[in-house]
Formats: structure tokens, C-alpha cells, sequence
């Protein structure tokens, strides 16, 4: 049996062999919670750091509705692959950011497409 649990101070949650604990991030005390609120928090804080690499990008790299599709998809790939790499060397830390990168590149691609680019 795993607890789910989520910590009191930032939020984060984990899963956990005990129902009791604290935060392995920030070490304030842990509430346990149900599966379907541990799915929805764990959904909502992926959605909210690839917005977060979303608007980080077009800060970075300013507009980028010239690009074409081909031009897109080379680059998607570029980060796909660097997520592969990551996965190899068993670096998770490193493969998560990666894919907050295929995701957020990905939401770009179809903001594009939407305004009839792409
Ligand atoms: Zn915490």
C-alpha cells in the first residue's frame, strides 16, 4: 500500500510507504491525500512549468512565427533526442526538464499553426 501526500508548506506531492513524513524538498510535515487529488496536483504543476518554459522561451528567443514547419519539427526533435540522451545516462532530473522543453516547444509549434503559420 502507498500513501499519497502532499507537503503543508510548498505543495509538492509524493507518494509514500508511510502515512506520515516530511517534504523532501523543504522538510515542513506531510498531509496525505487521495489518488484522484494527487493526480489533479501532479497534472496542474506539469501544466504550470511548461507554461512557465513557454514564456521562458519566447523570452529567449523572441518571436518565432517565421519558422516553418520542417524547421519546427528539426528542432522538436533536437529536444526529443536530448531527452533520449538524458533517459541513457539514467540522469531523470535532466530527462524532465527535457520533456517540460518537448512540451512547451510543441505548444509554440501550435500557437503557430493557429495564427495560420506553420
Ligand atoms: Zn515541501
Amino acid at each position: 500500500m502507498m500513501y499519497y501526500m502532499r507537503c503543508s508548506r510548498c505543495g509538492d506531492t509524493w507518494t509514500s510507504p508511510v502515512s506520515f513524513g516530511t517534504c523532501m524538498e523543504c522538510d515542513f510535515s506531510l498531509v496525505q491525500i487521495t489518488a484522484k487529488e494527487a493526480d489533479t496536483l501532479t497534472q496542474e504543476s506539469v501544466v504550470k512549468q511548461v507554461l512557465a518554459e513557454r514564456k521562458r522561451q519566447d523570452q529567449l528567443f523572441g518571436s518565432q512565427w517565421h519558422r516553418t514547419r520542417a524547421e519546427w519539427l528539426s528542432i522538436l526533435m533536437e529536444e526529443v533526442g536530448e531527452a533520449a540522451q538524458a533517459s541513457n545516462d539514467g540522469d531523470t532530473k535532466h530527462f524532465a526538464e527535457e520533456m517540460v522543453q518537448v512540451a512547451a516547444l510543441a505548444i509554440a509549434i501550435l500557437e503557430g499553426h493557429n495564427r495560420g503559420r506553420a
